[in-house]
């Protein structure tokens, strides 16, 4: 890479996003953004400058001198403040637990009313942002993505988004690990490699410290992605 990170500018997204249906009624998902919070605080507590995208979360927000905290609720927020932000970061930890549908028409200023009828409501695709990013950003930026998937499937469906959106790594996670304080992940690299965390503590806040161990090392040569 042209410089080395000294320390690298942590980028990290977490927690889900509420896609808009009218005033009052969001399409969502169960993220708790408890993984995105405990990357963002252990990169802060190494020294590291740490931006944290945030969505709607019961969570609280870090603080300290080392974080800055974005808030975003829709997909196209998020879009926005990356863009803004990746471009000053080294490494992006994309934890967030993006909509992959939003309403094609939503409603902001209305609230529709109950009525006897059934209603259909159409949805479209979101941008895939972590890959627009990846196909965007300076080779040397390192992005890590993240799967959660069924575990039967997790590790073929891990690799092929590792492969499809152009990430450097992503962190595989097993469906249970959705709102959960605990996770049994691995690390999957391009050059095929999968990396397990020691055995023991499997909490998040440890997952965290690990993943930020495994970047530590790239430090010099970032694997290519
Ligand atoms: O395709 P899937 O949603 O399972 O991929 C998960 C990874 O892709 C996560 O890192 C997530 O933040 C990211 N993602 C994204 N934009 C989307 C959907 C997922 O960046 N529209």
């Amino acid at each position: 890479m042209s410089t080395p990170w000294d320390p690298p500018r942590v980028l990290v997204t977490a927690g889900p996003t509420h896609e808009p249906i009218d005033a009052v009624r969001v399409v969502a998902n169960r993220s708790s953004g408890r993984m995105g919070i405990a990357l963002a605080e252990a990169a802060a507590r190494r020294r590291m400058h740490t931006t944290l995208l945030l969505g709607p979360t019961a969570l609280t927000a870090p603080t300290g001198p080392l974080i800055a905290t974005l808030r975003f609720e829709t997909a196209a927020d998020l879009r926005s403040l990356l863009k803004e932000h990746w471009p000053r970061h080294d490494v992006l930890f994309m934890a967030a637990a993006v909509a992959d549908y939003r309403p094609a028409a939503p409603q902001p200023g209305a609230k529709r009313r109950r009525t006897g009828d059934r209603w259909t409501l159409e949805l479209e695709p979101t941008p895939d942002l972590v890959a627009e990013l990846a196909a965007s950003g300076r080779p040397d930026q390192v992005i890590v993505g993240f799967a959660l998937e069924p575990a039967d499937e997790l590790m073929d469906s891990a690799r092929r988004k590792l492969h499809r959106k152009g990430l450097t790594a992503i962190v595989a996670n097993p469906l249970e690990a959705m709102g959960a304080e605990q996770s049994d992940a691995a690390l999957l690299l391009r050059d095929g490699r999968i990396l397990k965390p020691p055995p023991g503590d499997r909490t998040k806040k440890a997952l965290a410290e690990w993943l930020l161990d495994q970047v530590a090392t790239w430090h010099d040569a970032p694997p290519a992605r």
